[in-house]
């Protein structure tokens, strides 16, 4: 794909996957190389996140960049006006507003590229990841580690009895797991 892009055409790239996927870690690297090459970078996570220091995107691996925490995804447009590339991260807690958000972007010739969770802990997908596949030029799967059985693993497992589709926080409330190993809560 990139062999015949010319200079003024925009897309969306969507790296998706459980927590604990790398999913962080593969938005930041891409950034960064853009930050290498020159170009104008805008960044942003959801604020709700107290996970991370609000002022940075931070994985689980304490690789970090600084981003900007938004409320509301108007913020988004107001901070991207100079920028050739766009990241957000944690784009699962953004709803679904941010799909014709996105759109204007790749529209206007920006490179976007995203990253959220593909399904909740209950294994249903994740709006807006789904509408995002769907209109993304790039997809990447990432995948973690089953805790259980060494596998590769592509969901969540909650390990505390909550019902609410958000809890956020990490190690203490979820872990990686095949499917094999996955355990769906009980309704
Ligand atoms: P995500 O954004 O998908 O939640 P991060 O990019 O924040 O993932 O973190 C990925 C890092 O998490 C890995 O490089 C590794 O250091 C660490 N990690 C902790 N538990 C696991 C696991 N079960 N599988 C893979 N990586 C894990
Ligand atoms: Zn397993």
């Amino acid at each position: 794909m990139l062999d015949v892009v010319s200079k003024d055409l925009g897309w969306i790239e969507v790296i998706t996957g459980s927590m604990f996927s790398g999913k962080s870690e593969e938005l930041i690297r891409r950034l960064r190389r853009a930050q290498i090459a020159r170009q104008n970078v805008a960044i942003f996570n959801p604020k709700m996140d107290t996970r991370f220091s609000n002022d940075h995107i931070v994985s689980h691996s304490e690789q970090k960049i600084p981003s900007i925490a938004i409320e509301d995804v108007s913020e988004i447009l107001e901070h991207s006006r100079d920028a050739k590339v766009v990241g957000i991260d944690e784009v699962q807690f953004l709803g679904q507003e941010v799909v014709p958000i996105c759109e204007k972007l790749a529209s206007e010739g920006k490179r976007v590229i995203v990253a959220g969770l593909d399904q909740d802990y209950r294994g249903v997908p994740f709006e807006p990841i789904p509408h995002l596949l769907a209109i993304a030029e790039s997809i990447t799967k990432t995948l973690a580690i089953c805790v259980k059985c060494g596998n590769p693993a592509n969901r969540t497992q909650r390990i505390t009895k909550d019902k609410d589709r958000v809890i956020v926080g990490a190690t203490n409330i979820y872990e990686a797991r095949c499917r094999k190993c996955y355990e769906p809560p009980e309704e």
